[in-house]
Formats: structure tokens, sequence, C-alpha cells
């Protein structure tokens, strides 16, 4: 039902029904989990202009919602992640004299009026944001734009998050696409067919005038202090450090980042002595990551890749700023490059998967409400996951909450803590779990791993991973998930399982990352590494593999093949 009225056209439309307000005394730009930047930022620039044209002050917003949080299962790393780039953001609007005000609302259900009744108090003439593409959040605008409307507030919700919006690129027959190779070609085209529009990059807001820090009604606003921490979704000490060494923040770390993988430099970071942050920047021939980037990318034990999901996932930095940077890379080019034949061009490439899910979640929204995107494996038997056999679930069936609150059993307790037995599958869930972020192969071996040779249902791995990365993000995840479950939009057949030992070799050749995320292992060599036998892994206290690939593939291909059947 919900793919066939998706949220975002009813959005649209209440944007564009809303009123005109006459008059009012503030502006305010409301600022969501994925617009973490004061630059390049449309909803911001916009409430900028109105207000400066206006001649009121510009107020930012941001809501503290713990049961968003929970209900997208954001884990603790994401949160903090978020916090501590406010801080920079609190900082840096406040030099502009414009405040940033942090609301803590408790209950999900009346975030809408919660908003609307913090404008009222501020006499605000009209609210700014970024459009969120979850359903719920969706659902949520749509509410605020009506109790807008009726409070004579205009509320306005831009396209911010990718680089061609969602909705814009289709097929011939008018329908969304659900491939990607034509998607990714259309989306090009119609990028290039006006740059200009789609990479237009939004002026920094402008300041505020003095008065706005003296006056009674404003000037608190200043005092909110960004929390530490939220409740409930607290990090060890341990875990905090790293992720604020491996994972510093702010809009210029993200430009660093991003200068980093288009020059020559090497990442510093500290991701261990073996460290797949910076192993393979010291480049010997001194060609730039991206440039390397066609070949190198699935050499997944080295620094191929950008890892700057972390930053495009909370919006530190935008997708448009990236693809501007690869144009100047390129002679200031007026062009981008999109193919498959440049480094630049696959990278560019990415960019479009990540606009591409997000697509997809705007056009089926279903799917990421716990619906295969292929219907006809919405019955695949998956084993069961949880201590009490996962008590209440039909078995078969799509269950409504696969993942249940019930403890794991002890197959999945492996899986999350990387002691399956299978070297190259551990090495990436103590990737994930120690630092928050695995190379994309990783994800995808690892998610393999579950869903077919333990047969174990993707969702339960989808929220593990949303829990965990640092980079969690709805649409990509989901994606990702169901590419690797053969459940999704243009995913990987069910026939054609990854062998986990013949990927070790092939992503980690010289068996560097399996070294250093199962040290255990440390002392082995070639296919010792990769595939330790019974007595080697017993003297080393490694786990025997949970389940022989071979014996268990034939069960992934039987019930994928007979969805329903066992
Ligand atoms: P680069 O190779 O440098 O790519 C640049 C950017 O393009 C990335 O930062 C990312 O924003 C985007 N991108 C690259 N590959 C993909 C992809 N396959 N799908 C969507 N966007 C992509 N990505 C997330 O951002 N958040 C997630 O929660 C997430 N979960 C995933 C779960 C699974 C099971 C799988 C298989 C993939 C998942 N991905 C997710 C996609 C991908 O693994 C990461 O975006 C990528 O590894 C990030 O590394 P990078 O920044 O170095 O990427």
């Amino acid at each position: 039902k919900v793919d066939q009225d998706p949220p975002l056209f009813k959005l649209l439309y209440a944007v564009q029904n809303a009123v005109k307000p006459k008059q009012g005394k503030s502006v305010v730009y409301w600022m969501r989990m994925a617009d973490l930047r004061i630059s390049d930022n449309r909803a911001l620039s916009q409430a900028s202009t109105e207000a400066k044209k206006e001649g009121v002050p510009l107020i930012a917003l941001f809501i503290i919602s713990p049961q968003d949080f929970l209900a997208h299962d954001r884990g603790a790393r994401r949160i903090d992640f978020t916090l501590r780039n406010l801080t920079m953001i609190k900082e840096s609007l406040s030099k502009l004299r414009i405040p940033l005000h942090i609301i803590t609302h408790d209950v999900r259900k009346t975030l809408p009026s919660g908003v609307i009744s913090f404008l009222k108090d501020l006499s605000c003439k009209s609210l700014h944001a970024n459009i969120e593409y979850e359903v719920d959040e969706l659902r949520r605008d749509i509410k605020v734009c009506e109790l807008a409307k009726s409070s004579g507030i205009s509320a306005t919700f831009v396209h911010d998050k990718c680089i061609v919006e969602p909705g814009l690129v289709k097929t011939k027959e008018n329908k969304a696409y659900a491939v990607y190779s034509p998607y990714q070609r259309n989306w090009l085209a119609t990028l290039n067919d006006d740059v200009a529009h789609f990479l237009d990059e939004s002026p920094k807001p402008n300041p505020n005038s003095e008065d706005v820090c003296k006056s009674k009604e404003f000037s608190h606003l200043f005092e909110t202090p960004v929390p530490k921490s939220i409740p409930g979704f607290e990090l060890d000490d341990e875990d905090r450090k790293t992720m604020e060494t491996v994972w510093p923040t702010g809009e210029d770390v993200a430009f660093e980042i991003l200068d980093q993988f288009l020059q020559t430099k090497a990442r510093t970071s500290q991701m261990g002595a073996v460290d797949p942050l910076a192993n393979g920047a010291q480049n010997s021939d001194k060609a730039s990551r991206i440039t390397k980037y066609k070949v190198d990318r699935d050499d997944a034990s080295r620094n191929t890749t950008s890892r700057l999901s972390p930053y495009l996932a909370a919006g530190v930095i935008s997708s448009r700023a990236c693809v501007r940077a690869t144009m100047k890379l390129q002679n200031n080019s007026d062009k981008v490059d999109g193919g498959k034949d440049t480094g630049i061009g696959r990278w560019v490439q990415e960019l479009a998967w990540r606009d591409f899910y997000i697509n997809i979640l705007v056009s089926f929204p279903r799917v990421s409400m716990g619906r295969p995107y292929l219907e006809k494996y919405a019955n695949v038997v998956w084993e069961l996951h949880r201590e009490d056999g996962n008590k209440g679930a039909k078995e078969g069936a799509y269950d409504s909450d696969p993942v249940g609150d019930g403890k794991d059993n002890e197959a999945l307790k492996k899986w999350k803590e990387g002691r399956t037995g299978v070297p190259v599958v551990d090495a990436a869930m103590r990737c994930v779990n120690q630092m928050g972020w695995v190379h994309n192969r990783f994800r995808m071996i690892a998610a393999m791993f579950l869903t077919k040779d333990l047969m174990m249902d993707w969702r339960v791995g989808e929220k593990y991973f949303m829990q965990n990365l640092i980079d969690g993000d709805l649409a990509s995840n989901n994606g990702g998930w169901q590419w690797s479950a053969s459940t999704g939009v243009d995913p990987a057949p069910y026939f054609r399982i990854f062998n986990p030992y013949s990927q070790s070799k092939k992503v980690d050749p010289a068996g560097d990352f399996i070294r250093q995320f199962v040290p255990e292992l440390a002392k082995l060599r070639g296919d010792d590494l990769h595939d330790p036998s019974e007595s080697t892994a017993d003297k080393l206290g490694y786990p025997r593999p949970v389940v022989r690939h071979h014996e268990v593939r034939d069960r992934a291909l039987r019930r994928f093949k007979n969805p329903g059947e066992k």
C-alpha cells in the first residue's frame, strides 16, 4: 500500500500548499541527523536568505528524539558522532550569532506538535528543513506541514541529501528504476544536462544582528548545551576514545579526508599497526587513491576507498561537494565523469549507488518496513536465531518483529562477535565491532555468510549493522543487506553464493587484514590463514567453523529455489 502512494509526494504536495505568512519575528532552520554542516546546506541557506530579507533572526533547532533512535536502531556510535559534530556546529553558528537550540523530545508521536509549539513561542514566520526520506520521518513532516499551516507558519522541506533528487530519474514508462546500471546512466545524463542546477553550492548563512544575543526573546537559546551523551545510548570510555581518534568530527576534517583521497597524501589514522585506514596510502608511484580507484577499490585490505561514508551519512560533507571536487580535479571540467573507464568515474558511480538506494527507499518504501523488494522471497525459510527458538514468530513467514527481544542463539552470537571460525568473516565483524566501519567487500562477505551460510534473516544483520556502524544509514544499509540476501533490487542472484574462502584470498591476498583483526592467526600465512585446518585452529585457540560452507550451500539454494520449503 505504502508503495502505491509514497509519502514523499504527499510531503511535497503539502509544502506546495504551505501558507505564505505575513508576520512573524523569526525564521527557524530545523537541522536533522543527516545534515550536520553549515556549508552547502540548502535548507539552512534558504532560511538564512529569508531571515535576512525579512530582517528577522535565524534560529537553528535540533531535536533529540530517543524513541526515533530506538525505532531506527541508531547505534551509540552514530549518536555520539552526531553530538560531537553538533558541538562544533553550535560553536560555529554562535560566531554568526545564530543560536543552535537543542530540545529533547521524548514522545515520538507528539513531536510535530512539539515543534509547532516551539515555533509559536518564537513567533516564527517560517520553518525550513532538508527532507529526510525515511517513511516515518516523511509522515512526521507531513503532520508538521499540516499543523504549521493551521498555525499560519510556512513550512518548507527541500531536497538536499542526494545529488539528483529522488523521483526524478525514471524509466521510459515513467517508473522508478529497480536496476542500477540503467538508473546510473540516466542519473549521469540528467546530472550533466544541468550541472549548475544539481551541483549548485548554497551560500553559508548570514550572521544575525548583534541584538539577537542580547534580546530577551532569543538570547536564552544560545545557552542550551549539546549533551555529552544520551541516556541509553552511551559509549564506553574505550570505544569513545577509538571513535574520536578514528572518526574525528567537523566539516574541515571531512574536506581533509576528501582531499587526501583525491591527492597523494596518506590519511593518518589509528586503526592499528597494519592500519587499514593508512595502509596502501603510501603509494610508491605517488598516484592518488581516486586515480587508482578503478583497479584498487576491491582490494579491501588496503586503504583504497575514500572512507567518507560516516561524513556523508551524517551530512558533514555534501555529496555535491564530493562531485564538484572531482570536476575540479579534471581541469575544472564542466561535465561530471561518471564512466567506468576512470578512477574518478568509478568513484562517482559509488555516489550514484547512494542516490540509487535513497531513490529505492522513496519509490518502494516497504523495503524499509521489513519487506523484501522481491516479494517472491518473502517466505524463504530462515534458520531460527534466538535462544527461545524465535517464540511467537511464524516460521517461513515475514514476522513483523523478526529480531525480537530474545537472546541470540549461539550461531548468531558467533557471527556478531567474529567467532564463526571463518577468518575473513571474523575479521570483518571484529573490524565492525572495533572501528564502526569496514570496507564494502567485507560487508558483503559478512552479510552473505549470515544470510546464506547461516541462513539467517537479513533483517537481523541489518539491525546489527545499524547499531554498530558509524556510517549507519537506512537506505544504503537496507540496500546492502537486501543485495547480499538476494531479496533486493538488482541483488546478487541467490545461486551466486560467495565462497568465503576464495573471497578471502581475493580481497585480502596477503592476509594483512585477517592478521590485524584476528590476532590468534597472526602467525599463519597463505591458505592456512584463509582456511586453517581444525588441528591448527585448535592449537591457536581459534574456533572451528560454525558451519561447513560446502555443506550448507545447498540448503540456501534449495530454500531460495522453493520459498516456503525447508
Ligand atoms: P567509497 O568507495 O569511497 O565510496 C564513496 C561513497 O559512495 C561512500 O562513502 C558511500 O556514501 C557511497 N557508496 C559506496 N558504495 C556504496 C554502496 N554499495 N551503497 C550505497 N552507497 C555507497 N553504506 C553506508 O553509508 N551506510 C550503511 O549503513 C551501509 N551499510 C551497508 C551494509 C551492507 C551489507 C553493504 C554490503 C554495504 C553497506 N553500505 C553502507 C555501502 C558501502 O559498504 C559503504 O558506503 C562503503 O563501504 C563506505 O566506504 P567509503 O566511504 O570508503 O566508500
